[in-house]
């Protein structure tokens, strides 16, 4: 059995049934078929329909794979971005797409924030061919996003491309899809899946741009342009070899999780998240990283430690409990612990209680 007790926010513990599913993929030669046999093709269909299921994605969106959301960063520069990008800046990960967005030459403006908070957007103007890149759920700091605020943005610039980083927050968020145009993730976070797999949803208004750039003379790239990706899709398959093996486990995954319901597993999502936070709120080392309340991840819980991050770490470590460190120039200051739907309330309640013997 793989260990349940991995609460690093991503590569982290995997969902329960994951072995089981590897099993049965192998049982069915899934590593070994063409992606162009008709049996690619029913699993690709399962995949995309159980995640629309799952996210409530409306029909008009695509379903796409990538390697990563890494590549997704570089994929909607490359397909959506003329030359002006604004992008929400608070910690590691909307830093790093701000950065690509630059080493491809476009004109991208950071609407900056000290890490763990948020920048004030409600006064912020756009025009009409930007595009604004926000992260739902920066890992590196655990500050989430309200969607209102996106979604009021929406209602006074509704030209504007909008792309969100879910990575570290889906499926446990419900975003409402019609208020934004790109939304983006991969399995290894929230899903509780191997590493390898990325998983771009876009509307047609993204196609439509891809599109208008192409016309213009302009270069899209050619590995994974959004036509080539939303082409084949159209026929449940994928422009290059893709990971059949990852589209597989996340068909199955996803399946298990629409079982289970999508609303037990948010309300299990919310009663974890919040014995995490009660637990570093009367801890004596620990304090929550994030000080405005709702701002507070649900996802990826950020706490400072007094003295440094490695004792308790280690510690952890020694009653086979793996939390992660703090990211970047927090590392040796913070700890950070995934809540995602692998970890179940009684694991979670053992990572507390270790956490509590520690004073
Ligand atoms: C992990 C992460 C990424 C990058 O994901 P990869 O699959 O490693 O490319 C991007 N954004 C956020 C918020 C993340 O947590």
């Amino acid at each position: 059995m793989p260990s349940p007790n991995i609460f690093v926010p991503g590569p982290s513990s995997v969902f329960h049934t994951v072995e089981d599913h590897i099993r049965s993929a192998f049982r069915k030669d899934v590593p070994s078929i063409s992606h162009r046999s008709s049996q690619f093709k029913s699993i690709f269909e399962e995949c995309v329909s159980n995640l629309r299921l799952l996210l409530g994605l409306p029909d008009h969106y695509h379903v796409l794979f990538t390697g990563s959301a890494t590549e997704i960063w570089e994929r909607i520069i490359q397909n959506c971005i003329e030359s002006r990008s604004a992008h929400v800046v608070n910690g590691s990960f909307s830093h790093r797409f701000f950065e690509i967005t630059q080493e491809y030459h476009r004109q991208p403006r950071a609407l900056r924030a000290a890490e763990g908070t948020l920048p004030e957007l409600e006064g912020e103007d756009f025009s009409a061919d930007e595009l604004l890149a926000v992260i739902h759920n920066e890992t590196s700091t655990g500050v989430s996003q309200p969607l209102e605020e996106i979604y009021a943005l929406r209602r006074r610039f509704p030209q504007l491309l909008i792309a969100v980083d879910a990575v570290s927050s889906l499926p446990y968020v419900q975003i409402d899809y019609h208020q934004v145009d790109t939304v983006y993730f991969s399995v290894q976070k929230g899903f509780g899946l191997p590493a390898g797999l990325g998983v771009w949803l876009v509307n047609e208004r993204c196609h439509e741009k891809a599109k208008s750039l192409v016309s213009k003379g302009l270069s899209i790239g050619s590995y994974h342009s959004l036509p080539s990706l939303i082409g084949q899709a159209e026929k449940n398959q994928t422009p290059e070899t893709p990971n059949v093996l990852g589209i597989y486990l996340l068909a199955k995954v996803a399946q298990d999780m629409l079982d289970r319901g999508v609303e037990t597993l948010r309300k299990e999502t919310e009663f974890k998240a919040g014995m995490l936070y009660y637990t570093a709120q009367n801890h004596p080392k620990l304090r929550p990283f994030v000080q405005t309340e709702k701002w507070r991840s649900k996802t990826v819980i950020v706490a400072e430690v007094e003295d440094g991050s490695t004792p308790v770490i280690d510690a952890l470590k020694a009653k086979g409990l793996t939390v992660g460190a703090g990211y970047g120039s927090f590392k040796s200051s913070q700890i950070r612990i995934a809540n995602f739907p692998a970890h179940s309330k009684e694991q979670m309640q053992l990572l507390i209680d270790a956490l509590n013997e520690l004073n």
